[in-house]
């Protein structure tokens, strides 16, 4: 562990100094624009009615409902972030996705500060236990497993569950002989399973080897270039 010896953390009381005194040296100009920034989020926030959105791009004030199933500002067509429900609607038959392993739910294998309470803050929002949804579907009658990575919960990071639901997402298309799609958005391997979340890989690439071998048909998109985890799904 020679590499590490002389590793020092960084020193987060220097670095906050560092801002202050970076702040504190804005010219009144500088400033000025600085506050007009948080006055402006908040007026965004208070003139917006409820049920509606503001378009980043175009500044038109829209009914949510108004976006559609593919979530695309009607005025300026400006795509908007999908999550992982959104996104099966999107590509499966009406109501003939059928969703497994509901409840599988991370551990804190690594017993790292705060992570249990940071997973049960997020899994409200998006009403699922972790960043990847997964299950079977049709699309145009044909049956299809489907593996959907969720970027609104913590990043759509990998951890454990990520990992072994996508294992058993391709396990069950090699036993059933299915094609299976992976939409991949994630920010990496999760840092706080640590060690954990980087072996999901190797469990993740024999499964798709698997796959493969039976000539099954996978595929994935393309939308994270710098993860590492979706070199591992895609470019196998
Ligand atoms: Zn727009």
């Amino acid at each position: 562990m020679k590499l590490f010896e002389n590793f020092k953390l960084p020193d987060v009381e220097a670095l906050k100094n560092t801002v202050e005194a970076i702040k504190d040296n804005l010219t009144p100009a500088e400033k000025a624009k600085e506050s007009s920034k948080d006055k402006s989020k908040e007026a965004v926030k208070e003139e917006v009615p409820a049920g509606c959105i503001k378009c980043p791009s175009c500044g038109n004030i829209l009914e949510k409902k108004a976006l559609g199933r593919l979530k695309i500002c009607p005025k300026c067509a400006k795509l908007f972030r999908l999550n992982s429900k959104d996104r099966v609607k999107t590509i499966a038959d009406e109501n003939s996705f059928v969703e497994f392993d509901i409840n599988m739910e991370a551990k804190d294998p690594l017993n790292f500060p705060d992570y249990k309470t940071k997973i049960k803050s997020v899994q409200e929002k998006p009403g699922l236990k972790d960043a990847i949804l997964t299950g079977k579907c049709t699309i145009g009658g044909y049956e299809t497993v489907l593996a959907v990575m969720d970027s609104t919960f913590l990043m759509g990071s990998m951890g454990s569950v990520v990992g072994e639901k996508l294992t058993r997402a391709f396990e069950y298309a090699t036993e059933n002989r299915l094609p299976i799609i992976v939409f991949t958005c994630s920010g990496g391997a999760r840092m706080q399973e640590g060690i954990v979340s980087l072996m999901q890989m190797a469990k993740i690439s024999a499964a798709c080897a698997k796959h493969s071998i039976v000539k099954g048909l996978h595929t994935g998109d393309s939308s994270v270039q710098n993860s590492l985890f979706q070199k591992t799904i895609c470019y196998y």
